[in-house]
């Protein structure tokens, strides 16, 4: 007998079920698919593989011309074996933490048959408690592929349409862009909803920068074979992609055993990720919450984990970072509804900016009344970094004083940050422009 059941080997899945294990808890994970999950198979890593490499294209020409270099860059199809070795390293890798920290590895489907009872590939496995880590899956359309298989393709496609202006909508769009797709992007509302205007600026500008075709406002009607029907039109491409949004997966025999709530967006559970039936705990991307990314699917584990070992722990959504991987990049952590004042700082008055040809973008301080980051936002080519400095700040609330008055390394990309909080009190004296 288990004490504990995970389902489901992605990200939220193998941290839960390594974490456990090492604690000395006697674990099973059971994994119908690919360790890693979407992630890992079918999310950021292939997906930030092809950014990178899409990146770098621009990135080399642009940066030539800025230091004054000849750069002569191209693709070629070793792109995508790389990819996917990396991607296949990494899945192996996941499946290899879960054992080494002790766990059981089980292959196959689990569905639950009664309480503390669940079966694999005809194996019944017994359990104390359940950890339902089985996260989510694309909507897919006839003729029509989705998320997930655009960012595995083997090839350019000629053309392609992408539905749905969501991060991983726009990420794919200029991905493919650069990579030499001819790309229309067609979105309901506007790309990037819940985006400040300012990050929607740049990225749009950046769309159009590469060629992408942004229809805002098109109600999409149907998607079948390589074909979007919207209000204004029809779009055709060689490649249709659906990017409008998952639904959450829910193992078989949940809910008809455990007194589970779900709604269309997933799993209800509380903060400290306890559904509820106090015996099934929820992480990931089947949970019904505000933010589906890998690092809040791995926290999550963290928290479901140290509950059932007896520790009280809480998640809070508002200190969860979230990033677009566009060029430029986007990141937002907190909430500016929370803030009196919001700040700005442009890297083109940042030093290490200049030198290296990173002037596009800027950092942006939310504060309260006491001067407290409450919230945080960098637009720019280095935003997946820089914004975890801006979510401690908000996780600590720190006093924009204290980041003033905090020595960043010069010249250095985070000086946008303590100079942000220098403008407030009149310390900064990078802005040469
Ligand atoms: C194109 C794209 C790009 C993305 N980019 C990023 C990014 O840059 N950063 C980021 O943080 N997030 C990104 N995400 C989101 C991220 O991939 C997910 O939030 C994350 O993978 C969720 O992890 P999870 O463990 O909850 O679910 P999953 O990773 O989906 O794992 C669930 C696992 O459970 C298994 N499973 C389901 N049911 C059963 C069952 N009954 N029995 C056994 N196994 C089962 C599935 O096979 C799957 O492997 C991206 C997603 C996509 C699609």
């Amino acid at each position: 007998m288990y004490e504990v059941l995970v389902i489901g080997g992605g990200s939220a899945g193998y941290v839960a079920g390594s974490v456990l294990a090492r604690k000395g808890i006697k674990t099973a994970v059971v994994e119908k698919g690919k360790f890693g999950g979407t992630c890992v198979n079918s999310g950021c890593v292939p997906s930030i593989f092809l950014f990178d490499s899409s990146f770098m294209l621009s990135r080399w020409k642009e940066i030539g011309d800025y230091k004054g270099m000849n750069v002569d860059v191209e693709m070629n199809d070793c792109t995508f074996s790389k990819r996917d070795e990396i991607v296949s390293y990494l899945s192996s890798a996941g499946k290899s933490l879960v054992e080494n920290a002790g766990a059981q590895v089980y292959l196959g489907e689990a569905r639950i048959k009664s309480r503390g009872m669940a079966e694999v590939n005809g194996k019944t496995i017994e359990f104390k408690r359940l950890i339902v880590a089985s996260g989510s899956s694309p909507i897919s359309y006839p003729g029509v592929i989705t998320e997930d298989e655009a960012v595995n393709l083997r090839y350019v496609p000629r053309d392609m349409v992408v539905v749905g202006g969501g991060y991983a909508g726009v990420e794919i769009a200029q991905i493919f862009a650069r990579l030499g797709s001819s790309v229309t992007l067609v979105t309901r509302h506007r790309i990037l909803n819940g985006f400040s205007e300012r990050a929607r600026d740049y990225v749009i500008q950046s769309l159009d920068f590469d060629g992408v075709e942004v229809k805002e406002f098109h109600e999409v009607r149907k998607m079948e074979n390589n074909e979007v029907v919207t209000d204004k039109g029809i779009l055709k491409g060689e490649v249709v992609v659906s990017a409008i949004g998952r639904k959450p997966t829910l193992p078989e025999g949940l809910t008809m055993n455990y007194n589970v709530r779900v709604n269309d967006k997933g799993i209800v559970v509380k903060k400290n990720m306890m559904t509820d039936d106090h015996d099934v705990f929820a992480i990931g991307d089947v949970v019904d919450k505000p933010n589906k990314t890998a690092h809040s699917a791995m926290y999550e584990a963290i928290v479901a984990s140290q509950t059932i070992t007896g520790a009280q722990m809480e998640v809070r959504y508002e200190c969860i970072p979230k990033v677009i991987y566009s060029d430029p990049q986007v990141g937002i952590v907190g909430s500016p509804d929370n803030a009196v004042k919001v700040v700005e700082f442009p890297f083109n008055a940042v030093t290490r900016a200049t030198i290296s040809g990173l002037r596009e973008g800027m950092v942006r301080l939310g504060l309260d009344e006491k001067n407290e980051v409450v919230y945080g936002e960098v637009i720019g080519k280095n935003a997946e970094e820089l914004i975890n400095t801006l979510t401690l700040a908000v996780k600590y609330r720190a006093n924009a004083f204290d980041l003033a008055t905090t020595v960043f390394v010069h010249p250095s990309l985070s000086e946008a940050i303590s100079n942000a909080s220098k403008s407030i009190f009149d310390l900064d004296v990078d802005r040469f422009k």
